[in-house]
Parts: C-alpha cells; sequence; structure tokens
C-alpha cells in the first residue's frame, strides 16, 4: 500500500529543498511499515502499546511524518531508534523529542552528534547537534523493546557504515532495518571518517542474513524494501570487489588506475549509485593497512 501525503512550505524546508517532499507509507508485514520522503528509510511499528519509529530523516519533515503516522494511529510516537548519526536520519530527532518520544541509540552516536563531525567523502562540516536532539538512551551491544506483543531486537554491530550502527529486527512481524549498513539505491557508503569500515559492512551482512529468514522483509537505509537473498548478493559483490581492490593494491595500482579499470562496473544495474565513492574509500582503506 503506498499513501501520498500533502507538502508544506515553510522557510527552512524550502531553502532545504524540502518543501515539495511527500511522505510515502508502505505496509510491511504485522503493523510495521516503511516511510520514504527524503533522506534515510523510516521504520515505523504500530500497535496497542507503543508507537516506535527507526531514523526521523530531516527536521523540516517532521509535521509530514507525524501525519503520515497519524494517518494509522492516534496513539503518539512513544521511542525513535536511531540506526546511526547521519544527518539524513536524525535531523528530526529533536521535534520528536518535542511530541514525547525517548530517542534511543548507540551511545557512538550521541558521542558523534554531540560534537561537530566532518565527513570527509562529502566534504561536509556537521554542526554538533541541539540538546534536545541527542539521544536520552543509548546502549553497546544491544537493547530489546517488548512492546505491541513483539520483541524488537536491537544489535550493535562493529564498525559498518559508521561506529554507531544498529541493526533493528522486529522478530514476530519478521521484518529488519538494517540502517546504512545496507542499502538498495547503489555501493555502500562506508564512512571513514565516523569510523566505518567494509569489513564491518560485509560482517553486518552476514549477521542480517543469521538473523533472518526467507520471508524477512529487510528496509535498507536507503532504497526499496528487500528480502534475504538480496543481501546475500550485496554480501558476496561487496567480498568480490574488496578482493578484487585487495589485488589492485598489491599490483601497485594507483586510484585512479582503479577507477579507470571501472571494477564495479558488473554492479551498475542492481546497484546504481555512489560507484566513484565507493572505490575512493575502498582504496583509502585498504592502502593504509
Ligand atoms: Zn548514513
Amino acid at each position: 500500500m503506498a499513501l501520498a501525503l500533502g507538502a508544506v512550505s515553510t522557510p527552512l524546508a524550502a531553502q532545504a529543498g524540502l518543501d515539495t517532499v511527500q511522505i510515502r507509507t508502505t505496509s510491511l508485514a504485522g503493523g510495521v511499515y516503511m516511510l520514504t520522503g527524503s533522506g534515510g528509510n523510516i521504520g515505523l511499528a504500530v500497535g496497542d502499546d507503543a508507537v516506535f519509529v527507526v531514523d526521523d530523516q530531516y527536521a523540516p519533515l517532521t509535521p509530514r511524518i507525524l501525519a503520515a503516522i497519524a494517518a494509522i494511529t492516534d496513539k503518539p510516537v512513544r521511542f525513535v531508534l536511531n540506526t546511526h548519526w547521519h544527518f539524513d536520519h536524525t535531523g528530526g530527532n529533536e521535534h520528536m523529542g518535542e511530541v514525547g518520544a525517548l530517542i534511543v541509540a548507540h551511545e557512538n552516536v550521541r558521542k558523534r552528534m554531540s560534537a561537530g563531525q566532518f565527513i570527509d567523502a562529502l566534504n561536509r562540516q556537521e554542526p554538533a547537534a541541539p540538546s534536545g536532539a541527542l539521544p536520552v538512551v543509548t546502549f553497546t551491544d544491544g537493547v530489546t523493546f517488548h512492546i505491541n506483543g513483539d520483541s524488537v531486537v536491537v544489535t550493535h554491530v562493529a564498525p559498518a557504515h559508521t561506529d554507531g550502527d544498529a541493526l533493528v529486527h522486529f522478530t514476530k512481524a519478521n521484518v529488519l532495518h538494517a540502517g546504512d549498513t545496507f542499502i538498495t539505491s547503489g555501493l555502500p557508503f562506508v564512512d571513514l571518517s565516523s569510523g566505518g569500515s567494509i569489513h564491518g559492512v560485509i560482517a553486518s551482512a552476514e549477521k542480517v542474513i543469521a538473523m533472518t529468514n526467507e520471508g524477512t522483509r529487510i528496509v535498507p537505509g536507503h532504497g526499496a524494501p528487500a528480502d534475504r537473498a538480496r543481501v546475500r548478493a550485496w554480501r558476496d559483490m561487496l567480498v568480490a570487489l574488496r578482493d578484487r581492490m585487495t589485488a589492485e593494491i598489491r599490483a601497485g595500482r594507483t586510484v585512479e588506475q582503479v577507477l579507470a579499470a571501472n571494477i564495479t562496473a558488473p554492479y551498475l544495474k542492481d546497484w546504481p549509485g555512489g560507484h566513484e565513492r565507493f572505490v575512493r574509500s575502498l582504496y583509502r582503506e585498504l592502502a593504509r593497512r
């Protein structure tokens, strides 16, 4: 099911090019939905106990996101779980906190949001987040929410996309939100400046494969929902590219030579975005060892 909800123009939204963004709701399974708009995919679990949200895109979009949620339930958002610190996944934290949601994330998310961050690969300086946007409950290895007759198992994975990534598994609904450790819109963004690592992205995919089954609906950080077979293909692709890059570096090639060799071309159709950025960060990470 897809439902689009109206655009609201505010100076901030217009400035950020968000004033025409519409929030679309897709029902996945067992009272769990995916919301798209701009930024990272949002997970939403609705039930008798609580409304549980995974990530919240950008601040100007919060009223539209809340309106999309209100189209499904009249219950307030009780929890917001951040899969990692990036601005397109946590931008709505402050507003969500203002409507009473408890913000929960890995401790490194709070650390990075509390201080300004420079993201090398994006050449972007991100200011420290306002105190109202900071997670108030943090975890190290993981945490479980017992809500709506479901166990929502949140698992921290070793440095992957960043050093504060978490997987969110709605065990009974059989839905898993992978944050940006898995995307279907292109090759991964391994944010080395946020402690990310290709080895962790591969390990996270292994963990997702181990935690799920053939019927699991998997919410990527960006792109369309997927199944476990797609995560296997992602894992296999990343292992092959890591091995290929290792061989290229051993052969003494420069990053420009590797780019010219177009090693990611076979994956362009199924994973269209981010190829040059991926190759540059992969080379940087493996060449520094
Ligand atoms: Zn991200």
